[in-house]
């Protein structure tokens, strides 16, 4: 395949706009213009801005959604719309709502204290630690932890979980900082922060500055690969700035002279790598045979070319139209449709699609700070779980659908009056 050089896309209906002649912004890793759309989902309020019933008098802010892929350096990304700031001061996001999420969790830190051989005398920092949900379990083997997160509600109850954290952006600036203070981690853990960081250059900079000279790295993030392959246009909103391949993540950290050793695919969040870095002189850690499978696979599937991410959005377009079909024809025939979950992807694709009260009477969530509340922009009313054993739907719309079998499970009882689950993606669903 021709790398880089194919025409930009003249097929687009739009017309002469930003659309054709690129984003205002350069790429956030390299700096080039980006040119390249890859999907354009219109405009949506912060997923996680949940409405209280005192602000649906309120006007919301919308805000593009529309993502570009840059032709130099292939990393998938969003202009920044929203400040960081401004996203996570206040982040409405509990991790230890999951249950499946906390398992993975236990396991991780089981598998990294074998690994890195971690003791009491080892450090392990993570970088956006949320409400301890990771740490915890370090902490209670015995590993000196630290979190760092800028959302004072969850650190909050880190703290109360007994996780040591501090309330603060990440950065160049605090690494620095830290490191005068003596905290130079074995381990720097980094879950589904690499997606949420406006300038990445400064973090990944920040990340090298910390790590002690024979630490480790490890970040999880959503792979793109299987977000374009698997049709996830849900992962896509505000708070995701960059959707990366190994391909580019190899590329951003070799900038700050760090280096990927190994890498593993995981089933969360539809499809996720999990990255292990170090620093690029730290001799001590070959580079694993799953690495190189992977990078050939990327390589193969022609991740470095832009006929790559030229077929998403028309893909994207069809699930719109595939799911809203669905809903039509079940709505005509007098059915009730309630939704399971509201979180962040849900939004988007709520939005996209323009699903409100008119489709959906309800969802619910576990999450009691999101009970009560109402979806951004389709004001859908979140309520506890249990209000579908008291409405009887005829059917279930699973939001949240990578975490399904964990959710079907929990409803089995909705079975007794012959609901159904509806999983909207990869492909429309129904799960009788
Ligand atoms: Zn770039």
């Amino acid at each position: 395949m021709t790398r880089a050089v194919l025409a930009p896309d003249t097929q687009s209906a739009h017309p002469p706009s930003r659309a054709i002649h690129g984003a205002r912004q350069g790429c956030r890793f390299c700096g080039s213009a980006l040119t390249h759309s890859v999907v354009d989902l219109g405009a949506s309020p912060l997923c996680e801005s949940y409405l209280a019933a005192d602000q649906l008098n309120r006007m919301e802010p919308f805000y593009p959604l529309h993502v570009w892929v840059c032709d130099r350096c292939f990393l998938v990304q969003l202009e920044e719309y929203v400040s960081g700031e401004e996203i996570f001061s206040d982040y409405a996001y509990f991790s230890s709502f999951s249950v499946s999420w906390l398992d993975h969790a236990r396991r991780y830190v089981d598998q990294m204290i074998d690994r890195l051989h971690l003791t009491a005398a080892s450090k392990v920092v993570e970088v956006a630690s949320n409400d301890g949900y990771l740490l915890q379990y370090f902490v209670q083997r015995g590993i000196p932890a630290l979190g760092i997160d800028p959302a004072a509600n969850v650190a909050k109850a880190a703290e109360e979980r007994g996780v040591r954290t501090l309330v603060r952006f990440f950065g160049r600036e605090l690494a620095r900082e830290l490191v005068e203070a003596g905290e130079r981690p074995d381990l720097i853990v980094g879950n589904n922060v690499l997606a949420q960081v406006p300038d990445l250059n400064d973090f990944v900079a920040g990340l090298a500055i910390l790590l002690g000279p024979r630490g480790t790295i490890t970040l999880e993030f959503p792979h793109v690969h299987e977000t374009l392959v698997g049709n996830q246009f849900d992962q896509v909103y505000h708070e995701h700035f960059s959707y990366f391949s190994l391909y580019a993540v190899e590329r951003i950290l070799a900038a700050h002279a760090l280096t990927v050793y190994d890498v593993e695919r995981l089933p969360t969040h539809g499809g996720s790598l999990r990255v292990h870095a170090r620093h690029l002189d730290d001799d001590s850690k070959p580079v694993t045979g799953r690495l190189l499978d992977l990078r050939r696979l990327e390589q193969s599937a022609g991740i470095d070319t832009l006929a790559y991410y030229a077929t998403f959005e028309e893909r994207v377009r069809e699930t719109k139209r595939a799911l809203l079909d669905f809903l039509v024809r079940v709505k005509r025939a007098g059915k009730r449709v309630v939704g399971y979950g509201a979180p962040g992807k849900g939004n988007t694709l709520l939005n996209y699609c323009g699903i409100r009260r008119d489709f959906l009477d309800f969802t619910v969530d576990r999450n009691p700070h999101k009970q009560g509340r109402f979806t951004p922009g389709t004001r859908i009313p979140i309520l506890p779980p249990e209000s579908i054993r008291e409405a009887r739907p005829d059917f279930v719309l699973i939001l949240p659908w990578n975490l399904k079998s964990e959710i079907v499970e929990q409803l089995e009882y909705v079975r007794e009056w012959g609901c159904q689950f509806v999983v909207p993606i990869p492909e429309l669903t129904v799960i009788p």
